[in-house]
């Protein structure tokens, strides 16, 4: 007899689906196709010959070590380490504030698992990063979608006001160079956001992979540092924001590390939330991420990286102006690796994305990153993984296929 595994799965998982991201990979390993569709760093500028050479160095000197089973909170030089570069006056961060965990994504993960109950509400901008949803709708919240314009999260129309008046849990935000827009939250907004969080006691969930990919422009004060200035008591960091941040965009993905900084009382929520997880992140992944940057690699390499995406970045921008029709509009972000397309009303960008395939160029349609079915006259355009000739071919064939599809 064959069990119907459909109707075995627990009821959380009917609001899994299998991601986008994933099925437009899968279009990329097509021949010919070039993909701005996933957020994938450029693999040539992973440091695979200072990785092997750390690697080496961490088997000779602590082979076993590196080998074994460690602490569930993360390798403690590496926490001491993310602590160190976290804190600045204002911001006074201590072990007990850092959790290592595999990818940010993860820290997405416990967060909701020990935060969220099922109908819960969670404040989000609009759009917003897909895989939140992946990692969130798991835990059956309510999504109540806050709009966002050029400037971020739009703070001052009575919308986010009228958002937090209905108690949710959290807010989630990504205020630098926004997955999937591109854009940065202003410095007035950064302010005006945390004023009205903190008057209506809502804590900030702050996922930040890409503000050390800056490539014009000044530099903006995080969420978690404006918000510690505001903590008066010494002593750890003990906050309403919670920050996410990752080695995946500085370093490898491949190595599967973020870290999350929040209250002690969080991080030892999100500790036990985590052993029945994973137990830890890779005690070999931490212990090599450790020496690399705490020799100072990463001082020389996010300079050649914010080089290598400024180019794309540009070559995007200015081959767009010379292929896209004229009633498009787009981002252009000051970092990260994505920008935002936006097509007259009444186009489908997945439709588009049809006729994009048959020209083998691809990209994510808008609509995956709402919380509700808005956004179908938009998509996602990401600049980091091709190659600037792939970038001027790519939208060449993009530029083609919209033309065909304009109204
Ligand atoms: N948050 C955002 C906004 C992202 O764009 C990503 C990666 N695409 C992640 C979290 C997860 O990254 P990782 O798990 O590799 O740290």
């Amino acid at each position: 007899m064959q069990i119907n595994w459909e109707q075995r799965f627990a009821r959380r998982t009917q609001r899994m689906r299998s991601s986008a991201i994933r099925e437009l990979l899968k279009a990329t390993e097509q021949p010919g196709t070039i993909s701005f569709a996933g957020g994938l760093p450029a693999p040539e500028t992973f440091p695979v010959e200072k990785i092997a050479a750390t690697t080496q160095r961490i088997l000779q000197t602590a082979g076993p070590q590196s080998l074994q089973y460690s602490a569930t909170e993360g390798y403690r030089p590496l926490r001491e380490l993310i602590a160190r570069r976290i804190s600045q006056p204002g911001l006074e961060l201590s072990l007990d504030n850092v959790l290592i965990t595999s990818g940010s994504q993860q820290g997405l993960d416990l967060l909701g698992k020990v935060l969220i109950d099922p109908g819960d509400r969670i404040l989000v901008e609009s759009p917003t990063y897909m895989g939140m949803f992946q990692s969130w709708n798991t835990y059956e919240p309510e999504y109540i979608a806050v709009p966002s314009d050029e400037q971020g999260l739009i703070t001052d129309s009575g919308a986010l006001e009228k958002a937090l008046q209905q108690r949710p849990k959290f807010l989630y935000v990504l205020p630098n160079f926004q997955n999937p827009t591109g854009i940065t939250l202003t410095m007035e907004r950064r302010r005006q956001l945390l004023e009205l969080a903190s008057r209506y006691d809502v804590p900030i969930v702050e996922d930040d992979p890409y503000s050390q990919l800056r490539y014009t422009g000044e530099p903006l004060p995080s969420l978690i540092s404006l918000a510690g200035r505001a903590v008066e008591q010494g002593g750890p960091y003990d906050g309403n924001v919670i920050y996410l941040g990752t080695f995946s965009k500085v370093l490898a993905p491949g190595l599967r590390l973020g870290w999350v900084v929040a209250s002690p009382t969080l991080i030892r929520k999100l500790v036990q939330a985590k052993q029945g997880d994973d137990l830890h992140a890779p005690t070999f992944s931490q212990m090599i991420a450790y020496e690399i940057v705490r020799e100072g690699f990463l001082e020389e390499h996010v300079p050649f990286l914010c080089q290598t995406y400024r180019e794309r970045r540009d070559i995007m921008l200015a081959e767009m102006e010379e292929y896209f029709p004229e009633n498009t509009h787009w981002t252009r972000p000051d970092g990260g690796m994505f920008l935002w397309v936006t097509l007259p009303e009444e186009m489908d960008a997945t439709k588009v994305l049809l006729e994009a395939s048959a020209q083998r160029v691809t990209f994510v349609p808008g609509s995956r990153f709402h919380a509700d079915d808005r956004g179908a006259n938009t998509f996602r355009l990401s600049f980091s993984n091709p190659s600037p000739e792939k970038i001027r071919e790519g939208i060449a064939r993009l530029g083609r296929a919209l033309h065909k599809m304009m109204p």
